[in-house]
């Protein structure tokens, strides 16, 4: 059985109609990697949802089959160093790398998620189009549109998604700079026709992300994940979770959240909490990425132990106080260590604590606080 077969959908695939697009939506890395992206599962769930799309995934490692002239390719973009693995899967696919060699006979190359929608500079000149923001209402946007001018010429194609709000076109802009220095002066449309900004877009609607796929091929093997919260109140100065997804929102506990679990628990015993939550279930195994400091109580890591868990991880930033100032990140020491406390009583067998060197007014004497504070846990 091929790993595609093993998968359980969460979803109702649409037969593609005769004139459907032909388009590949790829993951820059393994198969195990990228159908465990939950932003992945979701934007090919919506592209396969549509019967005016055909579309077909690609990995580094393997694929559905192809099809022979893509309209569309699409990349999900979650990390920086998956960047080169984009450049290889173009050369697999025969097509430039750079935007510009690209001609009427290649695929509009899209691309997104948090990486390209936090800084789209460093890969804009290998992708034609650049979704920013939440895929939600911006993915249907897109094709819309590109339906619209599927048949005429690439300029026409990408002067017309231009006006999409929250698609950036990267050739469409010009960027001159003061000095060879490197330091930019502006970043103008290369005619009056382009808008002068595109805005990232936000999904303002009230049901959060859950899988569309679960399969036991996973890196989290048959997880099945629930967007519990989007954005952070916390606002830890370095933290994309948190700023890029603005504002913060809660799922509907009483109604969305508790429904999307139990359409989850039909296939699988093993819940992935994006967020820390409370779980109501008997007889299921329960992870949790990384919890808040101050959320962890006895009760939360007694309930985890019992669920299969053996460590939590708590993110700390910095033993010193001074730093975790400049981070924006609100905790004393006395919170840490009684979060370390609670999870020992809890049953839980292992700490995990989440730190960063190296940033900006640190000194030796605060990484030496650190190493203080980790003895103190121990
Ligand atoms: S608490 Fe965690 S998720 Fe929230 S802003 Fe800070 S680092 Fe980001």
């Amino acid at each position: 059985m091929s790993v595609f077969q093993q998968e359980r959908l969460l979803f109702n695939p649409a037969t593609p109609e005769n004139n459907a697009i032909p388009a590949i939506f790829a993951f820059p890395n393994e198969y195990t990697i990228g159908i465990t992206s939950l932003g992945f599962q979701i934007v090919w769930a919506t592209l396969a949802m549509r019967s005016d799309v055909d579309v077909s995934r690609l990995f580094t490692d393997l694929s559905e089959p192809l099809p022979r002239n893509p309209q569309l390719l699409g990349f999900s973009v979650s990390w920086e160093l998956d960047y080169v693995n984009i450049f290889n899967l173009l050369e697999s696919l025969d097509i430039p790398l750079h935007s510009c060699d690209r001609t009427n006979n290649h695929p509009l190359v899209f691309g997104g998620g948090t990486v390209l929608t936090a800084n789209p500079e460093p890969f804009a000149d290998f992708f034609d189009v650049i979704l920013l923001g939440d895929g939600e209402n911006l993915l249907d946007s897109f094709i819309d549109a590109y339906q619209e001018v599927r048949n005429a010429d690439r300029q026409t194609k990408l002067r017309h998604l231009a006006q999409v709000p929250g698609i950036y076109i990267p050739s469409l802009y010009e960027i001159t700079y003061h000095s060879r220095d490197g330091e930019i002066k502006a970043i103008a449309p290369i005619d009056a026709d382009i808008p002068s900004q595109v805005q990232k877009q936000t999904y303002r609607g009230n049901t959060l992300s859950t899988s569309t796929v679960v399969t036991e091929k996973a890196a989290w093997e048959n997880i099945y994940m629930v967007e519990v919260v989007r954005s952070c109140p916390e606002m830890c100065r370095f933290c994309l979770a948190s700023y890029l997804t603005l504002p913060f929102r809660i799922e509907s506990v009483e109604s969305s959240l508790i429904q999307s679990i139990e359409i989850g628990l039909k296939v699988t015993k093993r819940l992935g909490l994006l967020g820390a939550s409370q779980p109501q279930y008997e007889d299921v195994r329960l992870s949790i990425a990384s919890v808040r400091t101050n959320t962890v109580t006895e009760k939360l890591a007694s309930t985890l132990a019992n669920r299969d868990t053996r460590s939590i991880t708590i993110a700390v930033e910095s033993g010193s106080s001074k730093v975790r100032q400049i981070v924006n990140k609100k905790l004393t020491n006395e919170e840490i260590i009684q979060a370390a406390v609670n999870a020992k009583a809890g049953g839980l067998k292992a700490l995990k604590l989440y730190g960063m060197v190296g940033i900006p007014m640190e000194e030796m004497s605060d990484v030496e606080e650190t190493v203080t504070m980790m003895t103190a846990i121990k």
